[in-house]
This record gives C-alpha cells, structure tokens and sequence, in this order.
C-alpha cells in the first residue's frame, strides 16, 4: 500500500502514525498548528493545560508503538508509577497504598511532554512526513463517490495556499473538532445520529510548585453526586509541578475558576484535612483554569452502508468522553492498535467491507468505556443521555457499583484484602471485561452488608431473590459487550498486581 494521510497530529494522531508506518510506503501527518520547539501546549489542543493520565492498557499499547516511551518520559522528569503513593478516598474511607501497586510502569507527565516524546519518535520514522500549519478543509472522491482518495489542504500562515493531497487511506483524528461530519454531508451522505451524552461538565486545574523533598502522591478524591461533593484529582508532574484538578457534572455550579474559591472548595473533597494539609506546602504557580463540557459525543458511522472506502476516524472525533475517567488516550490506543490488525489481516484475507469492519470493531471496543462513564456521570442530576440508542442497566448498575465500592473500602481497611479495590481499577481501566464484574459469583459476594441502604437498593432492583437466578438476571440487565481481548492484554494482567493498602 502507498500512502497514507492521518489528519491531526494529537496523541491519536501520532499513535496512528506510527501504526500505519508498518503499512504504507508514506504516512503523512497533516496539523493545524506549529508545534513549539520545548514541550509546552499548542492552541489546537485547548485540553493541554490540564494534566493528562495514561491508564495501563493505553500506555502498554503506547509503549508497543514506541518502545522505551515510558522510561524516556521519567528520563525527562515524569513521575514514575513506582515512585509514587496512590491515595483513593470516597465516601466509604480512604486508602493509602503500601507499595507499589503494580509491575507495571507509568509515567505521570504534562500532556505536553507526551505529545513531545512521541512527536519527537515520529519525526525520526524514515516514511512518516509531517506537514504543520496546514488545515484539512475537505475530503476528495472518486467520481463515483465510492472511495475517498485524498484531502484538500489550506495554508494557516504566508500566502494561504489551498492545495490537495492524494492518499490511499484517510484517517481523521483531529479530536472534538473534526469537521467529518460537515465533509461527509457535503458528499451527501447521510450521517446516522449519534449518541450524545449532556454531561455539562466543568474542570478547573490549578497548578503549583511542589518541594522535591515531598513524596510523590497521587490523591484520587472521588465525587459524590448524591450530595453535590466534586470529584478532586492530584497529581505531580515533571519539573516539580503538582496539578489540582477539580470536577463535576451536571452544569449546577462549575468548580471555581479563582483562587481563593478555588481554594475553599477543595475543603469540600472528600479526605479534605489531608488534601488541605497538603496544599498548605505547595506554592500556586498557575491557574486555576477552567474547562467546559455541554456533551459527550459518540457517532455511528459503522452504520452507514455507503460509508466510503479509503477513510476511517479514530480518537476523539469518534466518540469523546468525560476526561475525569481518563479515557480518552487509551481508548485512541485501542482503536489505532484495532486498525493496525485489521491492516495486518488485510494483507492476508482482504475484505472488501474493510473500513466498515475497522469501524464496528472499534466501536466494540469503545462500547465498555462509553457504557462505563455514561453509567458514573447518569449519576449526577442534569445528565442526560439522548440519540436513538439505549444506554442498557444504568440504574441497575450505579446501584451494583455503589455497594460494590463500599464493600471494597470495607474489605480492604479491615480485612487487608484489595480484590475487590483492584478488579475496579482493572476495569476502569480497559482492561477487565465489565462481565466479569458484574457477575453472579461477585454479585453474591458484595450481597452481604447486614441489610444495608445500599444493599437493600441493589436487592430491590435485582429483582429475584434466588441466588442460582443471579447470573441470568444480570446477562439480561447488563449490556453484552463483545470484547477482543489479546495476549498482550493477559500479559498485562499478569504483570499488574493488586494493590496493598493500609486503611
Ligand atoms: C480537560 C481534559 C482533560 C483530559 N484528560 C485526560 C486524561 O487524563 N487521560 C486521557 O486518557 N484523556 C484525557 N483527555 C482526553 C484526551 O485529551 C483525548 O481523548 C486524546 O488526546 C485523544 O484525542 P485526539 O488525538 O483524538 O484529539 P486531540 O488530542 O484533540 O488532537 C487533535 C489534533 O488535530 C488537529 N486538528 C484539528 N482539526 C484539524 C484540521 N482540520 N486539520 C489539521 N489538523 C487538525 C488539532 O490541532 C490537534 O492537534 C482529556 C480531555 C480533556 C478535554
């Protein structure tokens, strides 16, 4: 195959990149922007300033791609999973973990620097060119209108060139911004609804200068809908830097965008005393910044039977989700690793149905993560899920996640026992299928809280009483989801341990 165009150089864009480079004789990456000659934010990526976390799977794909990727970014002063203590705290507890929580590495980085590791590994591949300050204004067709076979460009800077640029293959992964839908109706396509989730959120980052001679700390301070409380992330960064993020939904009132309020809300976090404590050694240095959501976006483009050949999308100009989830970077990894072995097959058994195939199979893997953020945001009041699509068990499942997270806190503060802590975390994280949580054995299990609220909730809407009808309740109330999932993934499971926690 000749060449390839991807169109947007984020992090979607460069996984891709690097992807399609084992593929095609030429890949070029088309980007609106300069890029800055240190890691530092770029105005196409609004979402920069705020810290960016690379759950596992995402940085095990990334690391596939870009090998050493990881311990370059510690080299360069991220944080090291290793070197850093998690703090989890809710409603039900706090826990600090003991050691390490798992084998596996990550780095804890601004998204500048990521942008700027990978970005710098691409601008080494000998077949990926990379053409800045240049804007995608359009798709060109075969007269046919069957296959796309290649983009219009136009200048950003000097004399504003408009120019076009022929490709075999066209993948569009310019983020929340992406102009696809526009393109494709100007071709007369008809573009299926999407599913739209009114999220109205709001983030507000602060950062500061934190002494070296503190511990690393990662503090994950959960939301209470229910009682109106945000969720507050805290994370350290490279050169010194810690950043405070906090968060809710629901459009009632947007976390604080000036500092002493800033300051005042985070004493409404849950763990606050230690959060406050903490805060009282760090110096502000920048913000707090804002940044609004009214929805989360997710097409169907799988179902559209004249869906050209030549072009696929990926990354968020597929489907977006809420950022507190840290979802985002590992869901594009996913799918850039989904194209990548539909490529490879390709060559072996090609399918003429190729793009369509590639865009189910990507929406099967995008299915866990949409279902599972949609299910935590539902939870605040003033979210709403539209389009012509049922989002299956939500109500049912907030219950079985509530009773589950207190049991998890109960298990692992009075009886040092992190299962349960874990298999959340590992299917937070994409890495464990959402059926092998909700099931009857685990159902049984977390069904044992002395006739608590949350467990008198969860019976109620379970339904059935006899335990040998568990598993058939939950297959009914549960969406399906039809999950690939590679050796490369069980290799991952193996190397990640469960964490050990002190109450
Ligand atoms: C506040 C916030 C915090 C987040 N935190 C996390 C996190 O902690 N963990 C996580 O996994 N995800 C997080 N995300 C999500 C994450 O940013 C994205 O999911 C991820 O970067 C993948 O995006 P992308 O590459 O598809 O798009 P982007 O990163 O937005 O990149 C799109 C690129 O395309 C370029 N572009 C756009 N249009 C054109 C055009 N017409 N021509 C040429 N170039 C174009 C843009 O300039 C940009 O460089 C967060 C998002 C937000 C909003």
């Amino acid at each position: 195959m000749k060449k390839a165009v991807v169109i947007g150089a984020g992090i979607a864009g460069l996984i891709t990149a690097r992807m399609l480079a084992d593929y095609y004789e030429e890949v070029c990456v088309i980007e609106r922007d300069e890029f800055p000659s240190e890691p530092n934010n770029r105005q196409g990526v609004p979402q920069s300033f705020h810290p960016h976390r690379v759950q596992p799977r995402g940085a095990l794909i990334m690391e596939h791609y870009f090998p050493g990727c990881n311990d370059e970014l510690i080299e360069l002063g991220a944080i090291s999973s290793h070197d850093e203590k998690l703090i989890v705290t809710n409603k039900y507890g706090t826990l600090v973990n003991k050691e390490d929580p798992s084998s596996f590495k990550i780095a804890s980085s601004s998204r500048a620097l990521l942008e700027w590791v990978l970005r710098k590994r691409i601008q080494n591949i000998p077949n990926i060119s990379l053409l800045t300050s240049m804007e995608v204004t359009g798709l060109i067709v075969s007269e046919d209108q069957h296959a796309v076979t290649g983009i219009y460009t136009k200048e950003r800077s000097g004399e504003k060139r408009e120019d076009q640029l022929p490709a075999d293959m066209v993948i569009d992964a310019s983020g929340r911004s992406s102009k696809l839908i526009r393109w494709l109706d100007k071709l007369g396509l008809n573009v299926p609804e999407p599913e739209v989730l009114k999220v109205s959120l709001g983030y507000s980052t602060r950062y500061y200068k934190i002494k070296s001679s503190i511990p690393n700390e990662f503090v994950m301070s959960d939301s209470d809908p229910e009682q109106g409380i945000r969720a507050g992330i805290f994370m350290r960064i490279e050169d010194d830097i810690a950043g405070l993020i906090l968060f809710n939904a629901g459009g009632d009132e947007y976390p604080s965008t000036q500092p002493e309020e800033f300051q005042e809300q985070l004493k409404h976090l849950f763990a606050s005393d230690k959060i406050v404590k903490l805060m009282e050694q760090l110096e502000p240095l920048q913000g707090p910044r804002g940044y609004r959501i009214s929805e989360s976006i997710r097409q169907h483009f799988e179902l559209m039977e004249d869906w050209p050949s030549g072009l696929l999308v990926l990354g968020d100009a597929f489907c977006n989700f809420d950022p507190i989830h840290g979802q985002g970077i590992t869901v594009a990894a996913i799918e850039a690793e989904t194209i990548g072995k539909s490529l490879e097959a390709q060559r072996l058994h090609p399918d003429p149905q190729f793009e369509r195939n590639v865009l189910l199979r990507m929406q099967q893997a995008i299915d866990p993560a949409w279902w599972l953020s949609s299910v935590a945001d539902l939870r605040w009041r003033g979210v709403e899920h539209g389009g012509p699509y049922e989002l299956k068990g939500v109500d049912f499942a907030q219950k079985y996640i509530n009773l589950f997270t207190k049991q998890a806190m109960k298990k692992a503060t009075q009886e040092q026992d992190n299962h349960l802590f874990f298999m959340q975390f590992l299917m937070n994280a994409l890495i464990l299928p959402p059926s092998e949580y909700f099931k009857a054995d685990v159902l049984n299990m977390i069904l044992n809280d002395n006739g608590s609220e949350e467990e008198i909730e969860l019976r109620a809407a379970l339904s059935v009483q006899d335990p040998d009808l568990y598993q058939q309740k939950l297959n009914e109330i549960i969406p399906l989801f039809q999950l690939e999932y590679d050796e490369e993934i069980k290799k991952l499971l193996e190397t990640l341990q469960p964490a050990s926690f002190n109450g």
